[in-house]
């Protein structure tokens, strides 16, 4: 007789269990639930620079080499005598490597010594090269980019040796070179 007393109260202890399994299995369910929901918030494409040329990071991944995209989408500085553009002194125009604005003359060019390629001027009135204060590696320094895509092109100093007593310090990487086609 005793042996089947102990028998009932083990099977009553079994439907409390069960439904303990039950709750948890269900409580695991929204907590799924709720990690996919944040998952979907780190998702969010990065808002593009915001500049009057609208592209995403990706799109200009595409369009540059990743020399280039260091240089004019992350404000990387290329090594110093690196660029071919340095000893060019042929007539033409340079342009912007992002954009192909139109950004300096053969003319506006000078030999800066500096390692990178030197303009004393920009084409146009002033508006296709925005300046920007920099504060950067504990310098203040005047950052220029390209008006219309916002692509990094280096610094301008109020040091240069010709008559507009300026030195825009462009990154070769940031330029393009548009040789003037000879006329006969
Ligand atoms: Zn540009």
């Amino acid at each position: 007789m005793k042996g089947r007393r102990i028998d009932i109260d083990y099977i009553s202890m079994k439907k409390p269990i069960l439904s303990v399994i039950l709750i948890l299995t269900a409580a695991l369910g929204a907590c799924q639930s709720g990690t996919n929901t944040s998952t979907n918030q780190v998702n969010n494409p990065k808002k593009a620079m915001e500049t009057s040329y609208n592209k995403t990071d990706e799109e200009w991944k595409k369009t540059l080499t990743p020399e280039q995209y260091y240089v004019l989408r992350q404000k990387g500085t290329e090594s110093p005598h690196s660029s071919d553009l340095n000893g060019n002194f042929d007539e033409g125009t340079y342009v912007c490597a992002g954009c192909g604005t139109e950004l300096f003359t053969s003319k506006q060019k000078f030999d800066g010594h500096c390692g990178w390629p030197s303009f004393d001027n920009e084409i146009g009135g002033g508006d296709r090269v925005k300046k920007i204060k920099d504060f950067s590696h504990g310098m203040v320094r005047t950052e220029i980019v390209c008006a219309k895509c916002g692509g990094h092109l280096g610094h301008i100093f109020d040091d240069g040796p010709t008559s507009t007593g300026q030195r825009y310090c462009v990154n070769g990487l940031s330029l393009g070179f548009k040789k003037k086609e000879e006329t006969k």
